[in-house]
């Protein structure tokens, strides 16, 4: 599903990934764990497109396909997901209005006709439920004065009701109480199958309790310095990363 080769890559001439390879495939769960600063959302950044970063060496490919020139909009398209480290409010745009027009234009892109409004609100009740949240945050702009743990769920609902093929989660375990970080999880977890795959980035083994990972990756200095399974976060957890460190 994702190969990352040899990837460097940085913004405004500060080198920041150097030397990242990984592969995903079909229905795996990566991990990626590392301090404030080591290049995890970079990573996450350069994956979705996001503008003004550049990339110095190396290929990202997505279902074998180079996606490096592709816009952010294609890749969403073509299934790549990201939930935000820092969901970003839009006041004056409706909840139910975003998330219905970009699940349509995903339909759209695959062939298949707008969902109605009565469609799309059944669709939506249902993730909602799931997540444990209100219908009252339809209504509302997105993210406009979510609490933390609020815009969290918010993310999820959008990736439940998207149904990403590659679901990339940038530190979204960050400021959840216990309860709103087990509802997210099941939330993911219910979005797990053989056909879908996750990046989830994360600084604390706990969201890996609740979202067992096949692989967990350790980045330092925008390196992967080890690799192993899911006992690795454990490892990490007693010892910090201090010991990773050259
Ligand atoms: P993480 O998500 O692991 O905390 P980031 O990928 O956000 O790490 O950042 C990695 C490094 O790159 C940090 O030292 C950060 O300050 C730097 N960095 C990130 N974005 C920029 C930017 N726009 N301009 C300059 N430096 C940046
Ligand atoms: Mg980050």
């Amino acid at each position: 599903m994702l190969a990352i080769k040899d990837l460097h890559a940085g913004v405004e001439d500060k080198k920041i990934l150097k030397g990242i390879d990984l592969i995903i495939n079909p229905g795996e769960v990566h991990a990626v764990m590392g301090k404030n600063g080591s290049g995890k959302s970079t990573l996450s950044n350069v994956i979705t497109g996001k503008d003004g970063y550049d990339i110095y060496d190396g290929q990202i490919l997505y279902k074998n396909e180079p996606i490096i020139d592709w816009t952010p909009e294609k890749r969403a398209l073509a299934g790549i997901f990201m939930s935000f480290q820092y969901p970003v409010a839009m006041p004056g745009v409706n909840n139910t209005y975003f998330l219905k027009a970009a699940l349509n234009a995903k339909r759209k892109n695959a062939g298949k006709k707008d969902l109605d409004a009565a469609g799309f609100l059944k669709l939506v009740k249902e993730k909602l439920d799931d997540l444990d949240m209100d219908a009252s945050y339809l209504k509302r702009s997105v993210n406009e004065g979510f609490s933390g743990g609020e815009k969290k769920r918010n993310e999820i609902l959008q990736m439940l009701t998207l149904e990403p093929e590659l679901s990339i989660m940038d530190e979204t375990d960050s400021g959840l109480d216990i309860d709103a970080l087990k509802i997210i999880a099941n939330g993911v977890n219910s979005h797990r199958s053989s056909k879908r795959a996750f990046l989830v980035i994360t600084h604390y083994q706990r969201l890996l309790k609740y979202i067992e990972p096949d692989f967990v990756h350790v980045l330092i200095d925008g390196k992967f310095v080890k690799s192993g399974g899911k006992e690795l976060a454990l490892e990490l957890e007693k010892k910090g990363y201090h010991w990773l460190e050259s």
